[in-house]
């Protein structure tokens, strides 16, 4: 039997030994169809290079993933690297299983080039995003997994370049969904190419210490055990020395040294249920001096990524601290597989195993936002719930840019520079031309076709994109290009909308004093500009025309007034009575509309941004600042940015009053903080009382504090002051919750 063979076959009596039942002759037609298809290539290391797919199904298997992502990992590179195409897979393993290989496919193209703090984000989301199915990540994951296990057989620059992907790109994914033990491993594999010196020290350090501390893990861990089993608590107790790249961190990073790393050793007590928890909390509390101020309780407040424990560091009678974490079996489960346990539980769930999908309405909760869905949605909406509202693309260099959904190829060229935009004659995606109006999917590698002799942009593109960003840009062109343009069109407009008015334009400039008054009430110097404003869209025809009516009819009734007064004043000299008109001396403001939300005094259609230091919403006492180059960002007036004491003398003139337009049903974000004594299910408390509110939460995180209190996060979207201080009361009346602020008042 060959090497490729023999291969398989281990990972068939794996896969029979997790699941009895496993279809196994199509997982065999799956390898047979990737060995024939691979053929003669080799890998680096010389082997077939079926050896890698099979070494690929081998970790999904161990992380007990479904048949279909094993076939799909056996079949991973065909797509790839052979003539395999997605209808080939599709017609013989079937559609998911296509779809599976293909988004792998896709993920294995991504480049990753630039490495600013922001590119990566947008990369590491885009990643997520690009995913139909969160399998697909899973499956990436393990093929970098075993890429990385057989790094040095690659040459210098891609080993450095592979780490380097690794720990930017890669094990903060795993991170993100909670998969610990991969995390760990690629982290470890990946600092070893990135810093071989300083891992080859954290390496032979701890081996000294180890050897030092001789026996000390296998005695500790019997010790608990006994203690335990005493107690009469069922359990299992595991030690270890924690991974090498925590340590390194600690070390470099903190710059500690072995001996002031309080958690080098790690003992885990996994136990059947939360009682048994504290159960075995209690007892090592009161076997070991407990150090103060490490105790975390992960159960009553989960991390984000759904991980649950009881964290504490106690030192014992050799002096030498560590840290246990206590965990149920399921806490266990997902805090080892993150995401993937998902499967375990899905295969193994029985009527008695109470409790597991709560673990799973956390992640739920924390990563979509709030709608009701199915468990088995779980998935899918792990993908699309985090981003659902950005596209990621490439430019041609392989920079990423994130833009609005349903971005078009305006948007996107307005994006890398006005002048792009303004030039632009046409538009490549992933190589194929396309219209204007295309909209961009993840993952689409965008060119944008430029021309000096462009005519530059139509105003037809500002209803086409989607970004505030292209639209002002398109705006500012039409502003400085065209005016003449601008001006006979705006001055088309503006006629026709005075004459809906009942107006003229002969009546506006009967005489030059009534122009000039008129003008100013538009904030504009002369005739041409309030034209030219129009044409370019920067202020509307309709705007303008009423403002102008409205002034008409203020200086029509002051000259009434002044005539009655003169009647007054000469009645009063004849001594007859008159009485004065009782018109209001101005009529109270038409309910402005904005699309904002936001009415700046003195600029229309700006662009208006609501500041993340302190989240306005409607009914807050606002104030604006005018930013370089994006618009008004309106602060609340008792938001430290805004406090007038602390205003900067030259930026004096750029704060300027806003006021709230009619909002109507539209949302707000904004966010709040929860102080409170940590308890069990304290961070439950404040999503129910949420949720029976039906305050619409964007994200909850919580985190305990060392000194046994708790501070929770929110972000909610709320319609208005009215709403967000009845959430606020509702949410201080939770047991325990002892503050609850707006976040930078
Ligand atoms: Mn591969």
């Amino acid at each position: 039997m060959d090497l490729a063979h023999e291969k398989y076959e281990a990972l068939a009596r794996h896969i029979l030994d997790a699941n009895p039942g496993a279809d196994i002759e199509r997982i065999r037609a799956a390898f047979e169809y990737a060995n024939g298809h691979h053929g003669p290539q080799l890998r680096k290391s010389g082997e077939p290079y079926i050896i890698h797919p099979i070494a690929v199904a081998e970790i999904i298997n161990e992380l007990e993933l479904d048949q279909d992502s094993i076939v799909a990992a056996l079949l991973h590179d065909c797509i790839e690297d052979t003539d395999s195409t997605h209808a080939d897979i599709a017609r013989l393993f079937g559609a998911q299983v296509a779809d599976l290989v293909e988004g792998v496919t896709k993920l294995t193209r991504m480049q990753y080039t630039s490495r600013e703090d922001e590119q990566m984000e947008n990369l590491r989301k885009m990643f997520m995003a690009m995913a139909k199915d969160v399998r697909v990540i899973l499956i990436k994951l393990c093929d970098r997994l075993h890429n990385m296990r057989t790094l040095q057989y690659q040459s210098d620059v891609k080993q450095k370049e592979k780490a380097l992907e690794t720990m930017e790109v890669y094990a903060p994914i795993a991170h993100r969904l909670g998969m610990q033990k991969l995390k760990w491993e690629l982290e470890d594999l990946a600092l070893e190419y990135l810093d071989p010196v300083g891992y080859h020290d954290v390496k032979a350090e701890l081996a000294n210490i180890t050897t030092l501390h001789a026996g000390f893990v296998d005695n500790m861990q019997a010790h608990i055990e006994n203690r335990l089993a005493e107690e009469g608590v069922r359990c299992k107790v595991y030690g270890r020395v924690k991974h090498l790249y925590s340590i390194y961190r600690k070390m470099y990073a903190q710059n500690k040294t072995l001996n002031e790393i309080f958690d080098l050793y790690a003992f885990r007590v996994i136990v059947d249920d939360i009682p048994a928890c504290y159960n075995v909390l209690g007892c090592v509390h009161d076997m070991f001096k407990p150090v103060l101020g490490r105790f975390k309780d992960y159960i009553g407040t989960p991390k984000p990524n759904g991980y649950q424990s009881l964290h504490t560091t106690v030192v014992g009678r050799e002096g030498i601290p560590f840290e246990i974490q206590i965990r149920t079996w399921e806490m266990h489960q997902t805090a080892e597989y993150g995401v993937a346990a998902h499967w375990k539980y899905k295969q193994g769930m029985a009527n008695d195993k109470l409790g597991t999908e709560r673990e799973f309405e956390w992640v739920r909760r924390l990563l979509e936002s709030q709608q009701d869905t199915d468990p088995d949605e779980f998935v899918h909406s792990l993908r699309v719930d985090m981003f659902s509202d950005e596209v990621f693309v490439f430019t041609p260099n392989g920079d990423v840019k994130s833009l609005p959904a349903g971005a078009t190829p305006i948007d996107f060229a307005y994006s890398i520079h006005s002048a792009i935009g303004n030039s632009m004659t046409g538009a490549r995606v992933n190589g194929r031309i396309v219209t204007f109006e295309t909209p961009l999917k993840n993952g689409d590698i965008v060119e944008i076709i430029t021309s000096k002799s462009a005519r530059g942009p139509s105003r037809d593109w500002m209803k086409i994109c989607k970004s505030n960003e292209a639209r002002n840009k398109i705006r500012q062109w039409f502003k400085k290009e065209r005016r003449e343009e601008n001006i006979a069109t705006g001055r088309a407009m503006f006629e026709s909308e005075l004459k809906h008015a009942g107006l003229t334009l002969a009546a506006i400039t009967a005489s030059s004093d009534l122009l000039d008054c008129l003008l100013k009430r538009v904030r504009f110097g002369a005739l041409d500009e309030l034209y030219a404003a129009i044409g370019y869209g920067g202020l509307s025809a309709q705007k303008a025309a009423g403002r102008i009516k409205e002034e008409m009819t203020r200086l029509g009734r002051l000259e009434r007034q002044r005539a009655e007064a003169e009647a007054m004043q000469a009645a009063a000299a004849s001594g007859e009575t008159v009485f004065p008109s009782t018109g209001k001396t101005a009529a109270a403001p038409p309910s402005r509309h904005s699309a904002s939300g936001i009415i700046v005094e003195g600029l229309d259609n700006c662009m208006v941004k609501f500041s993340k230091c302190c989240t306005p919403v409607p009914g807050d006492p606002v104030v604006g600042f005018i930013t370089k180059g994006y618009g008004v960002s309106i602060h609340r007036r008792d938001c430290p940015n805004a406090d007038p004491a602390r205003r900067r003398p030259e930026e004096q003139g750029r704060w300027i009053s806003v006021a709230w337009a009619d909002t109507g049903d539209a949302t707000f974000r904004t966010s709040l903080e929860i102080s409170a004594k940590d308890r069990d299910g304290l961070a439950l408390d404040v999503a129910m009382a949420l949720s029976a509110q039906k305050a619409k939460l964007n994200n909850l995180s919580a985190r305990s504090q060392p000194d046994g209190y708790a501070i929770i996060n929110l972000e909610l979207a709320v319609q208005g002051q009215g709403e967000l201080s009845r959430v606020i009361n509702k949410l201080s009346q939770i047991p325990g919750v002892f503050l609850v602020k707006r976040a930078g008042g």
